[in-house]
């Protein structure tokens, strides 16, 4: 067993905490103000190779691992969780699939363009209906000459607004079984497809979006590796981009921390720094510790990832535990900040609103738990 990074990760680590210092950092502020994504940072990550970075050379991509993708996550959202949402919905959820099924022409199209950060993708998977039971989407692709005719919603979809392509899943038979789920990619903007930038209290400016699909024809090049039927795909992807958020969480939960540790020693009240009171020292001495286990949790996550061993729930129990840590550490930063903590001019309010997606999108924390209780037989 080798517990400790890499050379080659820790110096992905110092490039791309530089980068997002110095060319994240200023833009969050407005970029928040506004709930508007800056999306020129899309082609900066792919010329800097982030958004390739763990699909295989031979693919077009960086030749790295898991754990040098849950680096580049952990750092970009230690700076902001909003930029790192649209990242990690374009260099996972919208080509993961692509890489992992698609034809060579889909590859060529989507994926090549989409690694380089010069086409943003979104995946349409949630809808006002189903929710948490995905597989009860109602989004249908009817079989026509040459094609399918797509009819549906898609709710809560990441990048939608700004998107030049959405890998859909749609039903391609009326049952409900897994087979007849298929994935499609569907170029935007469309007529037929009308898209609500939607208003958020979290990662505000992660461009959210509300779809109606209305007789869209794609021709048959459009579905995903030219077969119908892959629904497991979406549950493999699924799985893998569990551990992916969960390095997320870690990252704010660590920015959180940073902020309350510079605060509690710079904060002096009679006449001494609050981490001297024991309440304020226990507070971060939990808080250390909570970090650290979710970091085991998440690299030991992605390390698994990469020896094909990650099972369904392991990736469960590891999103459940950094994402309600995140919650409570970044929680726990505003009550050491005091009254700072709900000020604007300090990250820790911002990161806490952030760090609530992750308890809701990749599906909840009860779902988590639901998986996690099958695998033990329940
Ligand atoms: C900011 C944001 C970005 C997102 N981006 C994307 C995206 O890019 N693509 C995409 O496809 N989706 C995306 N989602 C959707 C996300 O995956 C869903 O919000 C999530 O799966 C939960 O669905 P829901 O919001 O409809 O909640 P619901 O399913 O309505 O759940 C409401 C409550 O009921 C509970 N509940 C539901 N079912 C069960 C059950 N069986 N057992 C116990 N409790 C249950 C839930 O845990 C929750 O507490 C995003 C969501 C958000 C908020």
């Amino acid at each position: 067993m080798d517990f400790s990074f890499s050379e080659e990760h820790q110096l992905l680590r110092e490039t791309v905490r530089r980068f997002s210092e110095t060319e994240l950092a200023p833009l969050v502020r407005e970029a928040d103000d506004n709930e508007t994504f800056p999306r020129e940072l899309f082609p900066k990550w792919g010329e800097m190779g982030l958004i390739a970075a763990r699909y295989p050379e031979k693919d077009g991509g960086g030749g790295f691992d898991k754990i040098a993708d849950c680096i580049i996550r952990e750092e970009t959202s230690r700076v902001c969780q909003a930029f790192a949402s649209s990242l990690s919905a374009h260099s996972h959820l919208g080509i993961w699939p692509i890489w992992r099924i698609g034809t060579e022409a889909q590859k060529e199209q989507y994926l090549k363009p989409a690694m380089a950060g010069q086409k943003v993708s979104c995946f349409g998977l949630s809808e006002p209906d189903g929710g948490s039971n995905i597989r009860a989407l109602k989004t249908h692709a009817k079989k026509v000459d040459g094609g399918y005719i797509i009819n549906g919603s898609k709710l809560y979809i990441t990048n939608a607004p700004m998107a030049d392509f959405m890998l859909l899943a749609a039903r391609t038979s009326p049952e409900l079984s897994a087979d007849s789920i298929s994935l499609f990619i569907v170029d935007l903007p469309s007529k037929n497809v009308v898209i609500e930038k939607l208003a958020k209290e979290s990662i505000k400016a992660s461009e959210t979006g509300l779809i109606f699909i209305e007789d869209l024809f794609v021709p048959d090049e459009a579905l995903l590796g030219g077969r119908e039927g892959t629904y497991p795909v979406i549950l493999e992807s699924l799985t893998e981009n569990r551990v992916g958020v969960s390095a997320n969480c870690l990252g704010m939960a660590k920015a959180a921390f940073d902020e309350a540790t510079r605060y509690a020693d710079e904060r002096i009240i009679s006449g001494r720094p609050i981490g001297k009171f024991q309440a304020i020292g226990h507070k971060l001495a939990n808080m250390a510790a909570e970090i650290e286990a979710a970091q085991w949790m998440v690299y030991h996550g992605a390390w698994q990832v990469d020896q094909e061993t990650l099972s369904n729930a392991s990736a469960a129990k590891i999103k459940l535990v950094a994402s309600e840590m995140a919650v409570s550490v970044s929680e726990d930063a505003i009550r050491i900040l005091g009254g700072a903590g709900i000020m604007r001019d300090y990250s820790v309010g911002r990161i806490h609103r952030d760090t609530l997606l992750y308890i809701i999108g990749e599906g909840t924390s009860e779902i988590q738990r639901n998986i996690i209780a099958r695998s033990l037989g329940f």
